[in-house]
Formats: structure tokens, C-alpha cells, sequence
């Protein structure tokens, strides 16, 4: 398996590669400022106490406070929680949020968890990094396998250490906790306003066929909004698998098929396909929107799609990046195609902070002038540079990254 921090390293190496920067500034692009470790005690249902490994790096605050999400995976190490960091650090100069890069995570399936141990093990996870977080300072914010109730929970646990009442210390609440409009939708919904701007260009038709990995957050509503605007989605799998029909899948019913059975396994109408067969399906956009690591050396010679489409986080690692630029097939990054979620994050802290609230469509039209205009920015950086767009989309964050240093 790839090591997410070594292959986010190695981007920002070939980055340089078409705008040379300082030998200085990339080494120190090469570092987190900070890397925490927590151990969290949590009493379980039995009554023994269980310790879980967790994690918080606080990557660069050049451009504004840390930010980025909580994961919650089995497999989540610091290494991985620190190349999502390194890629928050990028996402927010990108979209130009004033928010440096941060992420943290505790190894654990939740599933195995009740819903109590589960409030316990996230309550603990705020004390344990107290300190270090803070509205001016660190805003966490929801990620794989966190939701809007466990933020919830993170704020008034926040709240009740430090008796801050703004609810600006962590973005993804719910609406009545103090969340922002659009929040739960903003990442696919931002990843839409790009896709938008730059069909034309990539020289897409008008109506896709598209194939998601992953129907979860972002995937369920990058499904069902690239849907509504008349794309074919022709495959969408999460952990268990996934499904496929050819005409287009009918993705209300997935939804509601996915909240019945739990998985969008056995949907009526749909033939059973692997994630490994829905990464090689003939379609236009090929849309990872699961976990990192998952188009490699190994299965890239198999992949059709004419566009790759990154809504989860670090899905191409860098062999595979550089076979598919040979073949013309672009990759637009997931530090811009899912930027989104980040923008409305930073809005929802700056409502928070200025004790505003914002409408649907106030959030909406603000997420979409940003998206399209830092779209069109690495596309024109990209013909600029004669490079693809995630070596433009590091060039542009750089040297917004690079501009803030103050020695
Ligand atoms: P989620 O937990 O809501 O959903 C994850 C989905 O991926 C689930 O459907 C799960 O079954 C599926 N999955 C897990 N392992 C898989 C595998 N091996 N093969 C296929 N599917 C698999 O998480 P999410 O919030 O939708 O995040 C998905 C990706 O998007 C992550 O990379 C995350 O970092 C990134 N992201 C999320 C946000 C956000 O706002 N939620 C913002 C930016 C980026």
C-alpha cells in the first residue's frame, strides 16, 4: 500500500518541477509545524476501558487558522492524517479561504461502537486537544465517517471546557447547533460548479456517463447532483461494492435503497459490479469519491473514463498521475474538485464568528463564484505552465502559500 505522506510529497516535487521555488520555502512545505498524538480512554459498554490512538496535525497556518476534518478509519495513521493536512494546506490557498491546513483522525471502525461509546470517544477527542484548537487557532471539521451529530457533540464538549458560545472552534454542525446552510452538501455541490466550468473545456460531451466510487457523503450528492443536470450515472459502489446499468442509475431510489439496507449491494435493476471493475468501466468521468490509494500503477492501464474526476481525497497516486497525463487523460485534483466543503466550512465559521446567518442561496451563490473562478485560475495556470491541472492547482496554492510568509 501507498504511503499517502510520501506520494503527497512527491506531487509537491513534481510540482516544482514546471515552477521552481525555493529549495527554502519546498522544505518547508515538506514539514508540519505540529504533529499530536492522544491516547483517549473510553469506558465501554461492558464496563472496560478501551484506549484509542489519536491524532491531530496542524500543517501550515501561513494563510489563516488550521483547518481540516476528523477521520474516523481503522486504517488512519498520522501518516495519513499528515498528507490530509499537507492537502488542506494546498485546498484552502486554491479556493483562497483564509485557513491554513490541519487534520486529525483516531484509528477505530466506529461500527463496532454503540452510539454512547461513540459519544465518549468523540468528547474525548476534544479534551484531548483542548488546547490546541480554537476559533483564531484550529477549526476541525467533519471527515470520513464523522457526521454532524459527532460535531455536535465536539462543540458542547468545547463549549463546556472553555465556555466558548460562538461554536466557531469546528465547522459541520447541525443547522439549530450553529452549521451553516448547505454544509452537508457543499462538497459535491462545489465539485459541480467545477465540473461545470470545465466540461467544455476537457473536452467532455454535454451529457456524461459518470462512474462514483464511494456513496457516501460526497458521493451520494455528487451522484445526485450531477444527475439532476442530466449525466448518466452509470455505476456507483461503496465498501461492499457497487452497481451498475448502463442507462443510468435512478439515484433517489439508490438513496433511499442505500438508508434502508445499508449498502447500494442488491438494488433493484442494477447489476452487481467490484470496485476494482467499476475503476476500468467505459465512461467519461471516472469519479473516486471514496479513500486515497485506489487508481495505482497496478490498475491505471485499465481505467476508460476520458476524465478522472478526484471528490475523494489523494485517489491517483503519483505513478498513476503521470501514466494518465501521458495518455490525455486529465485528472482534475481533489484539492479543487473537492474544495467545496471547505469553502462553506470557512463560511460557516465566519457566520459563527460574526454571529450571521446566511440563506441556502446566499451559500450557494458565494460557493459558486469561488469554484468556478479558482477553476478557470488552474485551467488557464495549466495552459499557462503546459502542464494538467493538479501540477497548476500546486503551483497556484504555493505561491498564495509562499505570499503570506512573514520571517
Ligand atoms: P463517508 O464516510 O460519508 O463515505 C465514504 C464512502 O466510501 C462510503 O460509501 C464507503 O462505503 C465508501 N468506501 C470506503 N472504503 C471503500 C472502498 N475501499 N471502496 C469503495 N468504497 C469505499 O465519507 P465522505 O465524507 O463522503 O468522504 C469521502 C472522501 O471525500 C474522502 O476522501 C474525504 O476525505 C473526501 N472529502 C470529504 C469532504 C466532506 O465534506 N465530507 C470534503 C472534502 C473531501
Amino acid at each position: 500500500m501507498s504511503n499517502p505522506f510520501l506520494n503527497a510529497m512527491r506531487q509537491l516535487v513534481r510540482a516544482n518541477d514546471v515552477r521552481k521555488f525555493s529549495d527554502e520555502f519546498i522544505l518547508l512545505m515538506m514539514q508540519p509545524q505540529r504533529e499530536i498524538r492522544a491516547a483517549i480512554p473510553v469506558k465501554m459498554d461492558n464496563g472496560a476501558t478501551k484506549v484509542f490512538e489519536s491524532y491531530r496535525v496542524q500543517y501550515n497556518n501561513f494563510r489563516g487558522p488550521y483547518k481540516g476534518g476528523i477521520r474516523y478509519h481503522e486504517d488512519t495513521n498520522i501518516g495519513e492524517v499528515k498528507a490530509l493536512a499537507f492537502w488542506m494546506a494546498l485546498k484552502c490557498a486554491v479556493v483562497d479561504v483564509p485557513m491554513g491546513g490541519g487534520k486529525g483522525g483516531v484509528t477505530v471502525d466506529p461500527k463496532t461502537l454503540s452510539k454512547a461509546e461513540l459519544e465518549k470517544l468523540s468528547r474525548g477527542w476534544i479534551r484531548a486537544f483542548s488546547d490546541v484548537i480554537g476559533p483564531n487557532k484550529d477549526v476541525p471539521a467533519p471527515d470520513v465517517n464523522t457526521n454532524s451529530e459527532i460535531i455536535d457533540w465536539m462543540v458542547d464538549e468545547y463549549s463546556m471546557i472553555t465556555g466558548d458560545k460562538s461554536g466557531a472552534v469546528i465547522t459541520g454542525k447541525s443547522l439549530n447547533k450553529g452549521g451553516s446552510e448547505g454544509r452537508v452538501q457543499a462538497t459535491g455541490l462545489g465539485g459541480f460548479y467545477v465540473f461545470d466550468v470545465l466540461r467544455e473545456r476537457l473536452n467532455l460531451p454535454k451529457v456524461c456517463a459518470v462512474a462514483i466510487q464511494g456513496f457516501g457523503n460526497v458521493g451520494s450528492f455528487s451522484a445526485g447532483l450531477w444527475a439532476k443536470a442530466g449525466h448518466r450515472i452509470i455505476a456507483v459502489s461503496d465498501h461492499k461494492g457497487g452497481v451498475f446499468n448502463k442507462n443510468g442509475l435512478d439515484i433517489e431510489k439508490l438513496i433511499k435503497h442505500r438508508d434502508a439496507t445499508g449498502y447500494v449491494f442488491g438494488f433493484e435493476g442494477a447489476d452487481g459490479v467490484t470496485n476494482k471493475e467499476l475503476l476500468a468501466l467505459d465512461c467519461d468521468v471516472l469519479m473516486p469519491a471514496a479513500l486515497e490509494n485506489q487508481i495505482t500503477e497496478e490498475n491505471v492501464a485499465d481505467v476508460k473514463a476520458k476524465v478522472v474526476f478526484e471528490m475523494a481525497n489523494g485517489p491517483t497516486t503519483p505513478e498513476a498521475d503521470e501514466a494518465l497525463y501521458v495518455r490525455g487523460v486529465s485528472v482534475v485534483p481533489d484539492i479543487l474538485a473537492n474544495a467545496g466543503g471547505v469553502t462553506v466550512s470557512t463560511f460557516e465559521w465566519e457566520q459563527n464568528l460574526k454571529r450571521e446567518h446566511w440563506s441556502e442561496k446566499e451559500v450557494a451563490e458565494r460557493l459558486k463564484a469561488i469554484m468556478r473562478r479558482e477553476a478557470l485560475n488552474v485551467f488557464n495556470k495549466s495552459n499557462e505552465l503546459k502542464t494538467d491541472l493538479r501540477r497548476a492547482a500546486f503551483v497556484i496554492a504555493l505561491e498564495r502559500i509562499q505570499a503570506e510568509i512573514k520571517n
